[in-house]
């Protein structure tokens, strides 16, 4: 079976893109490689910080293929925050309940006459001994609630309703996330360029 460096150690985008990916791929992330590290990253977009983690990861396992993901939240009437800093909203230290913590903070200063509307978006990057191979952009479209609602997912899911549905991914089942969500449209369209290399 074809192997597949996923350049996180988030248990949870390794669950979904394993899920998506399905039983052709044998996906390990960073906890299975703890020597490799990732640079920093500083850009200042979703693609220019997969690519620093998709091309430092792949130098620390060559000869295989690294799949990396940036990702995040942008709220429109945030003017696009937390965006890349989605991962740090609340500071460097910051965990997912202070990051959402923060963002119902923000929200709950602005005058709310419609819904407060935004997206998920995720760059992916593929890699191998420090070259990029393919680079795929996905995204979903939704609303944010200024309570949680639901237990499950991780990050803001408990406060993002995707746009056709009336709940949060934190409600709604992990295959339902993972047929719409912007990891696994950039992974669909990452699909043909794996399977070519596979
Ligand atoms: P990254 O690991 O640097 O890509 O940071 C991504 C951050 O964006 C995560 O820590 C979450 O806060 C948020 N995020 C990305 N994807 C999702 C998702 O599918 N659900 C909820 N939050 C997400």
């Amino acid at each position: 079976m074809p192997q597949l460096v996923f350049a996180t150690s988030n248990a949870h985008k390794t669950e979904e893109v394993a899920a998506i990916l399905g039983e052709g791929w044998q996906v390990e992330d960073l906890r299975a490689h703890p020597g490799v590290t990732l640079d920093e990253e500083t850009g200042d977009t979703f693609e220019a910080n997969a690519i620093i983690k998709a091309v430092s990861g792949s130098r620390g396992v060559p000869g295989l293929l690294v799949l990396a993901d940036d990702s995040g939240l942008e709220v429109d009437a945030l003017e696009g925050a937390p965006g890349v800093r989605s991962a740090r909203y609340a500071g460097e230290t910051a965990n997912a309940a202070d990051n959402r913590a923060k963002l119902k903070a923000e929200l709950g200063k602005l005058p709310q006459t419609t819904p407060f509307t935004g997206r998920f978006r995720c760059c992916m990057v593929l890699a191998r001994d420090g070259e990029v191979l393919h680079i795929t952009h996905g995204s979903v479209e939704g609303c944010l609630l200024t309570e949680e609602v639901g237990a499950g997912g991780f990050g803001y899911d408990a406060l993002f309703i995707p746009d056709g549905f009336m709940e949060t991914f934190g409600v709604l089942p992990s295959e339902t996330k993972n047929e719409l969500s912007h990891r696994a449209r950039a992974l669909a369209a990452m699909k043909e360029q794996l399977a070519s290399l596979a």
